[in-house]
């Protein structure tokens, strides 16, 4: 193993097995980037984990991870996984012969591998460098800098020790997670000055301690922005999923001065995705956590402005203007205003459940906890492609995962492709025409009814984990009359207004395609009434609402 002299510098990490090729990467490495970066080499996964561990302790940056596939002893993406241990935020890269595509694709899910390169890489200019550029550029942009780690102390089963993990997690806010029963959790507590009745406690690198803390406390100590920098806009786009993002992309890229406000965090439904298969131009598929992740990098880069833990309640116009109001009473205006608010998880709403939401009972959150339901056995609801990622994913690790499945087959609602992911997975169990009747815990699940709609029968088995993807539904009450909206409360827009609630349209042309039934008012995305729900439409909305602004804007 050799490493350059000078010290501090970020370092770019290749290990390949083959000490002729071992060399050349390194030599095209550090022809490019030798002066702004450090490049350490090493010739086996065991080296390469030795020198990271090394310059952990000597508190050194690793930018880059490229580590060959097909190594002895550990291949690359082994030695990846465990060096997300040492360096989680550095960006990981496998090197691959075109025999093993294959594994580079599975290891996109396990060690959320940001690129595969194959090999030969020559001519560097074209192949190696763009590839090593964007991870840099992804580094760069991402907040790595010694973000020392947040501490969460809290209750395994409650509802909002289980909210917190979720926030950080989807904002991508690295944390290590404390159980208050556990000695390091209560030698925290003891240490925060603070008692096990109120949690979680939240404790953050410099040492301060927050009880309790809501979202917008949590934004604001790791660093996401809170609010408004003005207080007028040309665009303001409400919701931060991918109908959100590419408004925001889209409008800031194009001169428009964008604020995209978002509730919980950016990605929306998306972000909860274990692995998009169906979005152009990712053919091995996309987690919805690096699409989120470069589709904000990439708003930001254009100069929108994000706005985290802010809920929009009212939207009012006034002459040429359009004011969104937020939940807190603050209020920005623009000249436009995007909806993108998509669509929430339903609720179930048998016996216990309600209750058990957060202890044991999850919606969506399948990524976050996965963790914990490692060698259990796990109960997902749902049919639809949602929950078929859900328990593709969760069977990598837990001992079985059973699908209840209200209908008679798959085969209506999941797509083929995932029914037989699911079908080739031993350890997962499709239970059809399948509903729970009743949750049984105490504070925390324990066990399930389940009855049979064929005949009506019930039984009940122990559970302790369950995930629910049961069809969403557009939270659009706050717009009260302020659009037109379905009978299920999707917004109209262009032609469907026309068609139906064109009464009170104050202007001689007729709505845009993507328009609301106020003038300078669009939506895009799963929120609009008879939208298509896939992410690729909801980006393509986003862009497409854009155009019109402008349409709009030049008609002012
Ligand atoms: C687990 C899962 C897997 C999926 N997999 C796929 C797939 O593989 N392929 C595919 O094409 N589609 C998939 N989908 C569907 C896809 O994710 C959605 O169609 C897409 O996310 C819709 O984007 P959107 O921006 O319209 O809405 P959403 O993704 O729902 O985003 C809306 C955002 O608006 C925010 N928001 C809502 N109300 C407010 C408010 N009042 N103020 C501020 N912010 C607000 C929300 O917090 C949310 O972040 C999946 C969905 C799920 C749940």
């Amino acid at each position: 193993m050799s490493t350059a002299a000078v010290p501090r510098r970020t370092a770019i990490v290749t290990v390949d097995d083959d000490p002729g090729v071992s060399r050349a990467v390194a030599r095209d490495l550090r022809r490019r980037y030798g002066e702004q970066h450090r490049i350490v080499r090493a010739e086996s996964g065991a080296a390469a984990l030795e020198a990271l561990t090394q310059m952990k302790l000597r508190g050194e940056q690793v930018a880059v991870i490229l580590a060959d596939y097909r190594m002895p002893e550990m291949n690359g993406i082994e030695l990846l996984e465990r060096a997300m241990d040492i360096y989680p935020a550095a960006r990981r890269a496998l090197l691959t012969a075109y025999a093993d595509t294959g594994a580079a694709i599975d290891a996109i899910n396990v060690v959320d591998l940001d690129y595969y390169l194959l090999k030969p890489w020559d001519p560097p200019e074209e192949k190696l460098y763009p590839v090593v550029d964007a991870l840099l550029d992804a580094w760069d942009s991402s907040d790595h800098k010694p973000v020392p780690e947040l501490k969460v102390v809290g209750h395994r089963w409650s509802a909002r020790s289980s909210a917190v993990r979720e926030f950080l997690a989807r904002n991508q806010v690295p944390y290590r997670w404390y159980a208050a029963d556990e000695p390091e959790g209560r030698r925290l507590l003891d240490a925060a000055q603070a008692d096990d009745l109120t949690l979680p406690v939240v404790i953050t690198a410099d040492g301060d301690v927050l009880v309790e803390p809501s979202e917008t406390d949590l934004a604001g100590r790791v660093g996401l922005t809170t609010t408004p920098s003005t207080d007028f806009y040309d665009l303001v786009v409400v919701g931060g999923g991918p109908a959100g993002l590419g408004s925001a992309v889209y409008g800031a890229s194009e001169g428009l001065r964008t604020l995209m406000v978002e509730r919980i965090a950016t990605g929306g439904q998306a972000g909860q995705s274990s692995r998009i298969e169906n979005y152009l131009g990712f053919p091995d598929g996309v987690s919805g956590a690096q699409l989120t992740d470069r589709a904000r990098r990439q708003a930001a880069k254009f100069g929108a402005e994000i706005l985290m833990t802010r809920e929009v309640t009212g939207l009012e116009a006034n002459g040429p203007a359009r004011t969104v109001r937020f939940s807190d009473g603050g209020a920005v205006t623009a000249h436009t205003v995007i909806l993108a608010t998509g669509v929430s998880y339903r609720q179930l709403t048998a016996p216990g459940l309600p209750e058990l939401t957060g202890a044991g009972v999850f919606y969506g959150s399948a990524l976050t906890e996965a963790v914990g339901c490692k060698d259990h056995d796990v109960y997902i609801v749902g049919g639809a492609n949602s929950a078929g990622q859900a328990a593709v994913y969760l069977a990598r690790t837990a001992r079985s995962v059973t699908l209840l499945v209200r209908g008679p087959s798959l085969r209506k609602s999941m797509s083929y492709y995932l029914i037989q992911q699911v079908e080739a997975m031993p350890n997962i169990n499709v239970r059809v025409c399948t509903e729970i009747s009743e949750a049984h815990g105490n504070g925390r699940l324990e066990g399930l009814t389940l009855r049979d709609a064929n005949n009506g029968r019930t039984d009940t088995v122990e559970a302790h984990w369950l995930f629910v993807f049961i069809g969403a539904a557009p939270l659009t009450d706050w717009l009260g009359d302020a659009v037109a909206r379905d009978s299920r409360g999707f917004i109209l827009t262009g032609p469907d207004l026309v068609a139906h609630h064109l009464e009170g349209w104050p202007l001689e042309r007729p709505p845009y395609h993507l328009e609301t039934s106020v003038p300078g008012v669009f939506v895009a995305g799963d929120v609009r009434s008879e939208s298509a729900k896939r992410v690729a439409s909801a980006v393509g909305e986003g862009a497409m609402a854009v155009m019109l602004v402008h349409r709009y804007l030049e008609g002012l």
